[in-house]
């Protein structure tokens, strides 16, 4: 897939690693400007007007959007790793607002890590934008390779445990929250297993 991955500057390091596991599974990545500069350090994380005035200069909001939408685009990833004002998995600004656009654009989007709900601001537009969390799993990302995601194919597991295909008897675990791509005998529901 080709995966546009989001994040901010302050996880460069984990966005270069991510795109590195990631090109090993075949597929094609794109980060945001310059961060390998920053990963390397040639470049500083700067926040406030500053941050803001390179926003403005380069672009950058418009141009990802461009980039999201773009039909070679084929999914978006958040990546959530940092720990920031209390919060475990910190989504920012710039983050949540590109998961926007991969919404809007009906992309598929995945989230690194779970979102907190103690960012109360943003955590219910969060849950209806229904991620696909990796929980750091890249298999997942496969499992979604070849799902299309507005055919309303896909279900939602309701609560933990694991589901079972209503035709081949196939089970796979879900997190209660969590989407499911459809079996791959493509005649099955998944039904939760008691
Ligand atoms: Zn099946």
């Amino acid at each position: 897939m080709n995966i546009v991955i989001c994040g901010s500057m302050a996880v460069a390091i984990d966005m270069v690693v991510v795109k590195g596991q990631l090109e090993t599974r075949g597929h094609s990545c794109t980060l945001p400007r310059n961060t390998e500069l920053y990963a390397s350090g040639v470049m500083k994380d700067v926040g406030g007007s500053e941050g803001a005035q390179r926003k403005i200069t380069g672009d950058l909001i418009r141009d990802y959007h461009q980039l999201i939408r773009n039909e070679e685009t084929d999914a978006v990833l958040a990546m959530n790793s940092k720990f920031k004002n209390g919060v475990q998995c910190y989504v920012g600004g710039n983050t949540f607002l590109e998961m926007g656009f991969a919404h809007i654009e009906h992309k598929k989007l995945f989230l690194f890590n779970p979102w907190s709900k103690t960012q109360e601001t943003i955590a219910q537009e969060i849950e209806a934008m229904q991620p696909i969390v990796l929980f750091g799993d890249y298999d997942e990302v496969d499992r979604w390779e070849n799902v299309i995601i507005d055919q309303g194919e896909t279900q939602l597991a309701l609560k933990n445990g694991n589901y079972r295909c209503s035709n081949d008897g196939q089970t796979i675990f879900r997190d209660g929250g969590q989407r499911i791509p459809p079996c791959s005998c493509g005649k099955g529901k998944w039904e939760h297993n008691k």
